[in-house]
């Protein structure tokens, strides 16, 4: 039997692999939904190819083409798309290749389905990593990172005691700008911040890369995930993205996992988990490993993932309040109206401003949020 998987954000990179995988792996999985959200015209030739059920879109207008164009689809939309798309009962796995705070409803309603779940996005975990958790473990549900970091932690943690472990490793490219000190950081236009070295990934995330807020948001959803505090967790540039992730234990021994830099790696071993995959990628040989590089974080010129830091130390509502003030400046800036060099200075804005509160209902987490926009405009 073939398991039925739900993937979420399509036509997005994680969807795109995701579905790689399911072409390359017919006998092993077949699609159950496809969720995206403007992008009709990829959307409409993901459904002829793999024929799913359900698909769900952002907008009403869309939701109504495509019931036109294919009669016998089920097709939804919006919030209770998402929602919809999250509980069906025939899907096995949920791959959550949604970008930012949106993911955050779909995941919560996957993991009350008790869903396993493909997570690929880090906001969730990072506004709400203690809720998601949790109801996770209440309704039997199973969270699988498919960031390659935690994926990577993930492999090296399993079904070792969490005594041996002393503290973790997490690894960053350094992004686009690593190779470029001369470049002043108000020239970054939003097309040098997209084009990452070794990862294909959306704009939002890339961007994120080439500030380190990426490795930032990580450091928080690895927090979450393992149950390790920030001071025993190391960030390291390392520009050939082959070490993924390594864990010190006590006796001063380090385990690292390897591979090349492609995402049907990770997402390939959540969806199979607990068996794996034959050569889902190209084998690793050990003359790519010749010259592996590892430097420090320069967090003067690149102050985003500090800022995550002291967020995380400030508690749960300045992580919302950090996370909102991100995306908004990464949207900014990739619609022209902010520089490069502005975007830690909104998040720290927002940050010295924010007054920490208790995040005890989904209501509140949404109102800090929502306040949390507005304040970084
Ligand atoms: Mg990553």
């Amino acid at each position: 039997m073939s398991k039925a998987i739900a993937v979420f954000g399509s036509t997005g990179t994680i969807g795109e692999n995701t579905l790689q995988l399911i072409r390359d792996y017919s006998s092993l999985f077949h699609v159950d939904c496809l969720i995206a959200g403007k992008n009709i015209e990829r959307l409409r030739g993901q459904i002829s190819e793999f024929h799913p059920p359900f698909v769900s879109v952002e907008r009403a207008e869309d939701a109504d083409r495509l019931r036109r164009e294919f009669p016998s689809l089920d097709v939804g939309f919006g919030e209770e798309g998402l929602k919809v798309a999250a509980e069906r009962p025939s899907s096995e796995v949920v791959v959550m290749g949604i970008v930012g705070f949106t993911a955050l409803a779909p995941t919560l309603s996957a993991a009350r389905a008790g869903k396993t779940i493909a997570l690929a996005n880090k906001e969730s975990l990072v506004v709400a990593g203690t809720l998601v958790k949790q109801e996770a473990l209440r309704h039997g549900a199973k969270i699988l990172p498919v960031d390659s970091e935690h994926n990577a932690l993930f492999q090296l943690l399993e079904g070792r005691p969490r005594g041996d472990v002393r503290s973790l490793v997490l690894t960053a490219s350094g992004g686009p700008l690593l190779r470029r000190p001369e470049l002043p950081l108000e020239d970054v236009t939003p097309a040098i911040a997209i084009k990452h070295p070794n990862w294909k990934m959306g704009p939002k995330i890339s961007v994120d890369s080439a500030t380190l807020m990426n490795k930032g948001l990580e450091l928080i959803e690895a927090c979450f995930l393992f149950d390790f505090s920030p001071n025993d967790i190391e960030v390291w540039i390392h520009p050939q993205s082959i070490i993924h992730g390594a864990i010190w234990l006590h006796d001063n021994s380090c385990l690292a996992q390897l591979s090349k830099p492609d995402m049907k790696s990770s997402i390939g071993y959540a969806m199979h988990y607990p068996a794996r995959l034959d050569g889902p990628i190209p084998k690793l040989t050990f003359k790519d490993m010749a010259q592996l590089e590892f430097l420090e974080p320069d967090t003067i010129r690149f102050p985003c993932l500090e800022l995550a830091r002291e967020a995380l130390k400030l508690g749960p509502s300045h992580l919302i309040a950090l996370n909102a003030a991100n995306e908004v400046a990464v949207a900014k800036f990739l619609e022209g109206k902010l520089l490069f060099p502005q975007i830690p200075q909104v998040i720290r804005r927002v940050l010295e401003r924010h007054q920490a509160r208790a995040v005890d209902s989904l209501n509140t987490l949404f109102e800090i949020d929502r306040e949390s926009r507005h304040a970084s405009c």
